[in-house]
């Protein structure tokens, strides 16, 4: 475009009159037709004052895309990330700096849509439960907003219960769940005391399988019997069914006899110099944990945020449990017991169910009974 300046008319002076008095820098409506006038030019100074352009009151292609991207405010429109043009404006960069806050890594704050910003944006709605498309539409506005309220100085507990009210009147029925139980075919995992790993994993999921769908929930395994995806091939088979939730079926094992308890990790990672993690696999994490432990006397070996291949890639909030060390003569026997089997698949389901309940319908660890299973 070619400069405009002092003494300029025309329409792309009334577009300029027009953004500036959008961004409050110019008085006067639409119907005051001046041209480029002292008054214009010193809007113009102003904004480029407050956008560290350079400041000379006149509009040349910088402070000419400075006005455009300037109109834009937070929820003017939908965004996402167009290979072709990318969306570039001050509700990217608000976007940005949000995500920035929440502990997100959409990249530089530059105002620009990329793939790096539509990644962070991903991650969010992953976290939060939604629909993972990058789309930056009413629905993940309004979580984000609601959500940054408590994320940038609010408590703990309230960051709980805002995440329950972005979960809405939500129940278990209608839920899709991802059961993963590791290894698989030839690759039997641990195995130790007559017992290997990719057998009871695979148990257990199909103990949960059964739980799950008397709530309504929807299931789904990675694997059947005797194949054994590998993680990423796992984490697209979750991505692909749309899940809410992912829970990898594991044991431990160690060199030594005495390792023994139940672990159960999440999404975490330190990127830069920034800690993520997944909010929502936190909570899942925490809420299986104390299932299990309340429910056996299994040791407890706490939760942990791990960057592992699965939990990394899958876009749904995902755990992954160790119940129990085959190595560990207690806690084979435990395994190889199909009572206890039970209980582990109860308790791991209960922990489900409790993730999708509402706050004020909470119950007891341990005390979650499915009365259509008791008998
Ligand atoms: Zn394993």
């Amino acid at each position: 475009m070619q400069v405009v300046r002092r003494g300029d008319d025309g329409p792309v002076v009334s577009e300029i009159r027009d953004k500036l008095a959008r961004l409050g820098l110019l008085s006067g409506g639409p119907l005051q037709q001046a041209g480029y006038d002292d008054a214009v030019e010193q809007a113009v100074r102003a904004f480029q004052q407050a956008r560290g352009l350079r400041v000379d009151g006149v509009v040349g292609p910088e402070t000419y895309r400075a006005l455009d991207e300037a109109r834009w405010q937070l929820g003017d429109r939908s965004l996402s990330y167009a290979v072709n043009h990318p969306y570039v404006g001050d509700d990217v960069a608000a976007l940005q700096q949000r995500l920035l806050e929440m502990g997100f890594d959409p990249g530089r704050c530059d105002g620009r849509f990329g793939p790096q910003t539509a990644a962070a944006l991903r991650e969010f709605q992953r976290n939060v439960g939604l629909l993972t498309d990058g789309i930056l539409g009413p629905t993940t506005l309004g979580a984000l907003q609601r959500l940054r309220r408590t994320v940038t100085g609010g408590s703990a507990s309230e960051r709980r219960e805002e995440e329950q009210l972005l979960r809405g009147s939500s129940a278990p029925a209608g839920r899709r769940v991802v059961l993963d139980p590791g290894h698989g075919g030839d690759d039997l995992g641990a195995c130790a005391h007559n017992l290997a790993e990719a057998d009871v994993a695979y148990d257990l999921a199909t103990r949960m399988e059964g739980r799950l769908g008397a709530l309504g929930i929807d299931t789904l395994l990675t694997r059947g019997p005797d194949s054994a995806p590998d993680d990423e091939d796992r984490a697209r088979f979750a991505n692909d069914t749309g899940a809410d939730l992912l829970v990898s079926l594991h044991t431990d094992a160690a060199l030594s006899v005495h390792p023994s308890g139940v672990a159960t990790y999440y999404y975490g990672a330190t990127l830069r110099d920034r800690h993520v993690r997944s909010v929502v696999g936190e909570r899942l994490a925490t809420l299986i944990q104390r299932e299990l432990v309340a429910r056996t006397d299994l040791l407890d070996c706490r939760i942990h945020p791990k960057a592992w291949t699965l939990l990394r890639l899958t876009r749904m909030p995902a755990v992954r449990v160790d119940v129990g060390y085959v190595t560990s003569m207690g806690d084979a026997r435990r395994l190889s017991d199909p009572e206890f089997r039970d209980t582990v698949a109860e308790a791991i389901v209960a922990a489900i169910q409790r993730l999708f309940l509402p706050a004020d319908h909470d119950i007891p660890t341990g005390q979650f009974r499915m009365p259509a299973l008791t008998g």
